[in-house]
């Protein structure tokens, strides 16, 4: 199976999508501190804003979650790339539109499959 793209179209998407793990691991490293685990001290803080704590942190934890998520599929459609099946659905093996690849080019299925 030969891709779809052309190397010129291919090479575009490849430098989107280390443009985004770039940006992914910078808000990474950005956030890492906020993400340090709440102190259980209560002296100096009240039980709610303990609690306030923990919410922020569970939050600020999720989009991290999310983050390494969407780094592990761009790094995904990196390797499909390198492996020359970029452009076909990992599920049902149909090409993905161009059109979808332009809006997520992290996006390893066709609209029927995702
Ligand atoms: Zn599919």
């Amino acid at each position: 199976m030969k891709s779809p793209f052309t190397k010129k179209q291919l090479a575009h998407y490849r430098l989107r999508l280390e443009a985004l793990i770039e940006e992914l691991d910078a808000l990474d490293s950005m956030t890492r501190d906020s993400r340090k685990p709440v102190e259980l001290d209560q002296t100096t803080q009240g039980r709610l804003s303990r609690m306030d704590a923990l919410q922020v942190q569970a939050m600020q934890e999720a989009t991290a979650d999310r983050r390494r998520s969407e780094k592990r599929r761009a790094l995904a459609a990196l390797e499909r790339i390198d492996a020359g099946q970029y452009g076909f659905c990992v599920s049902c093996g149909e090409d993905i539109p161009a059109k979808r690849l332009d809006h997520d080019p992290a996006t390893p299925t066709c609209v029927d499959c995702a």
